[in-house]
C-alpha cells in the first residue's frame, strides 16, 4: 500500500468528499488526507472500495471515515452530515463530486435516465451544499468546491441529461457563491474533461484525443490538485463563483 505523506496545509479541518469510493473522489480524498483534512469518504454502493480507502488513509497517519449515503436522497445527507458533526465537530470543506452518466440520443432518452442524472449530479448538489452551508454560516468560514464539467459548457451529443446537469451545477455554483459570500464562504466549481476513470473506461479514446490539445486523458490526480489548491488557506480565500477548467485544453474561453 502506498504510504501517505502528510503535510500540514489543512490541519484541524474537516472534509467531507462525496462520491470518494472511486476515481476522481478517491484522488480528491487522499490528497486533501495528505495535508493533513480529516475526511469523510461518502459512497453509494462500493463499501468495501470505500473502507479500502479509509485504511489507507489511517496507515499512512491521516484520520477518515467511510460513510454510505446517496446524495440523491436528501435525508440521507442530512444523516451523513449529522454523523460527520457527531465524530468531528464542524465541516470546512465539502466537495461535491458524486456523479453518475446514463448516456443515449436525445430521441431515446428515457424519462427516468434524465430524472436519475439530475437527481444525482444537481440535486445531490443542492442538497449536500444545503445541508453544510447551515454549518459554515455559523462558523463563518468554509469551501465549496463542486465538480461540473466540460460538457456543461460544450455540450456533447449523447448527454443530455448530463451536460444539463452539469450546467446546473455551473449555475447554482455562481448563486450560492453570492448568497454565502459576505460569511467568508466560497464556493467554486472544477470542470474536468476526460479523466482516466470508470466513467470514462468504455469511451473510444481514438475519437475523443483529437479534441484534447494535450492529446491523453487527464489523471484522477490532476482534478484533485486543482481541488486542494481551492481548499487551501490563503491560496483561494480572495476566489469564489469561479469554474476552472482541468481538461487538457478543450475548453479556451
Ligand atoms: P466514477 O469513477 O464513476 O465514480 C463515481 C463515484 O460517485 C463513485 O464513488 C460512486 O460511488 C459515487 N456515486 C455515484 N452515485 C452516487 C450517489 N447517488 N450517492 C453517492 N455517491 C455516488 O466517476 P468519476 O469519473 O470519478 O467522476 C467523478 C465526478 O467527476 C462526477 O461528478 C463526474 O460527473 C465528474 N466528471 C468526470 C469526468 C471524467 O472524465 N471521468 C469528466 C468530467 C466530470 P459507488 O462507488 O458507491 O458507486
Amino acid at each position: 500500500m502506498e504510504k501517505l505523506r502528510v503535510s500540514d496545509l489543512l490541519t484541524g479541518k474537516v472534509a467531507i468528499v462525496t462520491g470518494a469510493s472511486r476515481g476522481i473522489g478517491r484522488a480528491i480524498a487522499l490528497e486533501l488526507a495528505s495535508v493533513g483534512a480529516k475526511v469523510a469518504v461518502n459512497y453509494a454502493s462500493s463499501s468495501g472500495a470505500a473502507d479500502e480507502l479509509v485504511a489507507q488513509i489511517v496507515g499512512g497517519g491521516g484520520e477518515a471515515m467511510a460513510i454510505g449515503a446517496d446524495v440523491s436522497k436528501a435525508e440521507q445527507i442530512d444523516a451523513l452530515v449529522s454523523t460527520v458533526m457527531d465524530k468531528w465537530g464542524r465541516v470546512d470543506v465539502l466537495v461535491n463530486n458524486a456523479g453518475i452518466t446514463r448516456d443515449t440520443l436525445l430521441l431515446r432518452m428515457k424519462l427516468a435516465d434524465w430524472q436519475a442524472v439530475i437527481d444525482t449530479n444537481l440535486t445531490g448538489v443542492f442538497s449536500c451544499t444545503r445541508a453544510v452551508s447551515k454549518i459554515m454560516l455559523k462558523q463563518k468560514s468554509g469551501r465549496i468546491i463542486n465538480i461540473a464539467s466540460v460538457a456543461g459548457q460544450m455540450g456533447n451529443p449523447g448527454q443530455a441529461n448530463y451536460s444539463a446537469s452539469k450546467a446546473g451545477v455551473i449555475g447554482f455554483t455562481k448563486t450560492v457563491a453570492k448568497e454565502l459570500s459576505s460569511r467568508g464562504i466560497t464556493v467554486n466549481a472544477v470542470a474536468p474533461g476526460f479523466i482516466a476513470t470508470d466513467m470514462t473506461n468504455d469511451l473510444k479514446a481514438e475519437g475523443i484525443l483529437q479534441f484534447i490539445p494535450l492529446g491523453r486523458y487527464g489523471q484522477p490526480e490532476e482534478v484533485a490538485g486543482m481541488v486542494r489548491f481551492l481548499a487551501a488557506d490563503p491560496a483561494a480565500a480572495y476566489i469564489t463563483g469561479q469554474t476552472f477548467n482541468v481538461d487538457g485544453g478543450m475548453v479556451m474561453a
